[in-house]
């Protein structure tokens, strides 16, 4: 379970996220879409830690990540959009040093290092230092590095860049695998597609709010949309109509 109560970050005096509420239950792979510069990352930061919030509380799995920040994030696992690995580390080095981060190592730790490499087709590679990696196989690696601790929550900015097709079906296998077990996903994205087959709820963040949240009927409920698809639900909510009128503008 995530819940973020009443979540603000402001820089200087602009308001990134303006005081957003959302709970993500557990079991659940929860989307979270918005324009550019909406404020998802900002949230998924501060929901990893990494940023600390001008005001609000989150809770992961039950513990107030502010009060208990060492308990709240062995809970998480967290997969940035633009993530940072050592170059000059193997596969494997790299998965066994996040694992240690985590407290972790020994045979166990070796037979999940060997399982998510396996899983995700990079066994071969194991030994090779990290700046031989393609762009698609590095984001694999953080991927498996954000599951290396057995985390109960995962949360993700956009994971589907750069993953071929197999990978991105692999990922969608994973995580609706993870939830079905009882894990709990929040994951932002761009391809709506995506989002639509595979989460179970989606909340769409503008302006650093929340406009909207629920499943796909409860979206269309309060758009007073008819049977549409996901994207017409998100240009209707967050201005559709001024970006048709614009590409008309274009055609002209
Ligand atoms: P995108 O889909 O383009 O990745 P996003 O929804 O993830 O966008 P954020 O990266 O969270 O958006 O940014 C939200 C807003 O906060 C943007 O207006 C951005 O310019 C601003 N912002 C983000 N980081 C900073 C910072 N360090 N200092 C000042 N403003 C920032």
């Amino acid at each position: 379970m995530i819940r973020l109560d009443d979540l603000t970050k402001r820089y200087g005096t602009f308001t990134a996220v303006a005081g957003i509420h959302l709970h993500v239950p557990r079991g659940q792979l929860y989307g979270f879409l918005g324009p550019n510069g909406a404020g998802k990352t900002t949230t998924l930061r501060m929901i990893a830690g990494i940023l600390r919030p001008t005001a609000g509380r989150i809770w992961l799995g039950g513990v107030d990540l502010l009060a208990d920040p060492m308990t709240a994030k062995a809970r998480l696992g967290f997969i940035p959009d633009r993530p940072f690995v050592y170059e000059k580390l193997t596969g494997g080095e790299f998965l066994r040093f996040v694992a240690g981060l985590y407290g972790q190592d020994g045979q166990t730790v070796e037979r999940r290092i060997d399982e998510l490499l396996e899983l995700f087709e990079l066994t071969q590679w194991r030994d090779e230092l990290v700046e031989a990696y393609s762009h698609g196989m590095r984001q694999k690696l953080i991927i498996s590095s954000a599951l290396v601790h057995r985390p109960e929550l995962i949360v993700v900015d956009e994971p589907m860049v750069g993953l071929d097709p197999r990978g991105a079906r692999l990922l969608k296998d994973i995580f609706r695998g993870f939830v079905a077990r009882g894990g709990t996903v929040l994951m932002s994205t761009h391809t709506l597609e995506v989002a639509e087959a595979m989460c179970d709820r989606i909340a769409i963040i503008q302006a650093g709010r929340i406009v909207a949240h629920g499943t796909m009927a409860e979206l269309r409920e309060q758009t007073a949309a008819g049977d549409v698809s996901l994207e017409e639900l998100f240009l209707r909510l967050t201005g559709g109509r001024a970006v048709r009128e614009l590409a008309a503008i274009l055609e002209d």
